[in-house]
């Protein structure tokens, strides 16, 4: 039995007020009773935050359940939609496209993952492709959308989604169910970090009028600006542009066209990719490519054209580092956010990783003396968690068979991280495909991605060589006809939205 009751942090302090600073105030906020610990958000509206982040995956909605947040609320206030994937078009050829939907592909038999019995069956329908056996792709490609089934034996219940919104709503929302629990918002720029002359421990952060704000623990949510853990505290960046090359982002957003479609698309371009993410108001934008070799000018000229509608002003500029802190958790500063690391936005796990910085720090929740082994636990885990999401994006610039410009010749050609070439390998061999701890993606969204960009295995596994084809058969045509079936019957994505988000009721 434990001795005595350890001492709890009392001050809390988050510098920035994006949406890494309002998430990290409402988890905290919902968890510690403001009796007992003070948290303090200090924000700069002159600073203003990064202003993009709209597509999301589907743990964000665990996230908004833990704060007790309904959905359709949420939807309406972030003008939300719904996203059941991402559509990669030109990614391993150009001409080509496929989907990464969220959820499985049909139903694993036996204890054997489902794309084996795919692989057999397409050695004799060469025409099929494993996105029919995807509820979720399925559903995106015909426009529609409705809730996934709680009832297993539903075929609704493959469904998986998240969200597309507005990030800067979401961030004012947050901010709200923060301000309701008690947390204290500050105006104001920060301009010194004090630290203890010994130990370098932040003792308090000061603002421009003077003011002084001190804490026992402080959150790094400055974005890329990363005040307290890079410039007090000098934290090395890990950096891998030499594996993610792009760095530099023009966006904008355009007049909503035609339907809203639940799913995002990304479409590889010369030197990078553009986003198109449709919420329910307008449509956001971004081309992402590599200053070194783009200019502004021809990336913008680029993303303007391929709009598909007029653009809501001028596209902005944003210069990004691909990588992380070496400790995102340093002394008594947790960096969240931008301020910790970046990956690009390519398969949308920024807010993501915001969030597992969140819980994390909640799981591993220290005592007042900030434990050094709480600390190196927080560390080895979230780098894990950045290595891991890191090894999925690089896969897409990797598997390619683009030759027509130096930037998909450099990351065709490139050495990749030695766990990705392993997982590679594993799947053009006979298929396998692991997922390894607790980590983020799936093994359908490997396989997803694998197959949708032409890494098709030598073999299948050897157990589903032996299984009878007309079998195999007869059950993939009974998975596609319920699937068929099941989204025949609903709504349209529009017609979903306007009776569940735009009411603000339930469906
Ligand atoms: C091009 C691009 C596209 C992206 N797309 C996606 C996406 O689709 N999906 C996704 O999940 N993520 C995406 N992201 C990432 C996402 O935008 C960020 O992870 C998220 O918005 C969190 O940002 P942040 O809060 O860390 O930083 P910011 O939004 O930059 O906030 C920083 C905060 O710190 C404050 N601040 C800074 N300096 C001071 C100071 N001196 N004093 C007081 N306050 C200060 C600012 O005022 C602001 O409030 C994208 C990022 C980029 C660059």
């Amino acid at each position: 039995m434990p001795e005595t009751a350890p001492d709890t942090i009392k001050q809390i302090v988050i510098v920035g007020g994006g949406s890494a600073g309002w998430m990290t105030a409402a988890a905290l906020s919902s968890m510690l009773p403001a009796h007992a610990v003070r948290i303090s958000l200090v924000e700069s509206e002159q600073i203003g935050t990064i202003g993009v982040g709209e597509a999301t995956i589907p743990d964000i909605i665990n996230f908004n359940a833990m704060l007790g947040i309904p959905e359709a609320e949420f939807l309406k206030a972030t003008n939300g939609t719904f996203k059941l994937g991402i559509k990669f078009v030109n990614w391993g050829r150009l001409g080509e496209d496929y989907l990464h939907p969220f959820g499985p592909h049909g139903a694993d038999m036996n204890g054997i993952d489902f794309h084996q019995f795919w692989l057999r069956h397409l050695e004799q329908n060469p025409s099929s492709t494993i996105e029919d056996f995807s509820l979720s792709a399925v559903a995106a490609k015909a426009g529609k959308f409705a809730m996934p089934d709680p009832n297993p034996r539903s075929v609704l219940s493959q469904l998986r989604y998240a969200y597309h919104f507005d990030a800067t709503k979401y961030a004012l929302f947050l901010r709200n169910y923060a301000e309701q629990r008690g947390v204290r918002r500050i105006e104001g720029k920060m301009t010194e970090v004090r630290q203890d002359p010994e130990t370098g421990f932040i003792q308090q952060i000061e603002l421009e009028d003077g003011s002084a704000i001190p804490g026992e623990l402080f959150f790094d949510c400055t974005g890329f600006r990363g005040l307290l853990i890079d410039k007090a505290l000098d934290v090395p960046f890990k950096d891998w542009s030499h594996w993610l090359p792009c760095d530099t982002a023009q966006a904008v957003a355009c007049e909503l066209s035609g339907d809203i479609l639940p799913y995002t698309i990304s479409t590889a371009k010369e030197a990078g990719w553009q986003w198109r993410i449709p919420t329910q108001h307008r449509t956001g934008n971004g081309h992402i490519y590599s200053s070194s070799l783009m200019s502004d000018d021809a990336a913008i000229d680029s993303l303007l054209k391929d709009l598909d509608g007029p653009a809501i002003g001028s596209p902005r500029k944003i210069r990004f580092r691909t990588g992380h802190r070496a400790r995102l958790w340093e002394k008594n500063c947790v960096a969240i956010g931008l301020s910790g690391g970046f990956l690009e936005p390519l398969e949308s796990t920024s807010l993501f990783l915001i969030q597992e910085g969140i819980s994390k720090f909640i799981a591993l929740y220290p005592s007042a003396d900030l434990p050094a082994s709480v600390r190196d636990e927080y560390n080895r885990q979230l780098v894990k968690k950045f290595e891991q999401v890191r090894d999925f994006i690089i896969l897409h610039y990797k598997a390619t068979e683009r030759d027509d410009s130096p930037f998909w010749n450099h990351t065709r050609t490139m050495d990749v991280p030695d766990s990705l070439t392993q997982r590679i390998e594993l799947f053009r061999e006979a298929g396998r495909v692991f997922r390894y701890e607790d980590e983020l993606f799936s093994k359908p969204s490997w396989v997803a991605v694998l197959l949708g960009q032409n890494i098709v295995p030598k073999s299948v596994d050897p157990i589903v060589g032996t299984v009878d084809r007309a079998g195999i058969a007869r059950s993939l045509q009974s998975m596609t006809t319920a699937m068929t079936n099941a989204v025949t019957q609903m709504p349209t994505h529009r017609a979903f939205l306007e009776k569940y988000a735009w009411s603000g009721a339930s469906a």
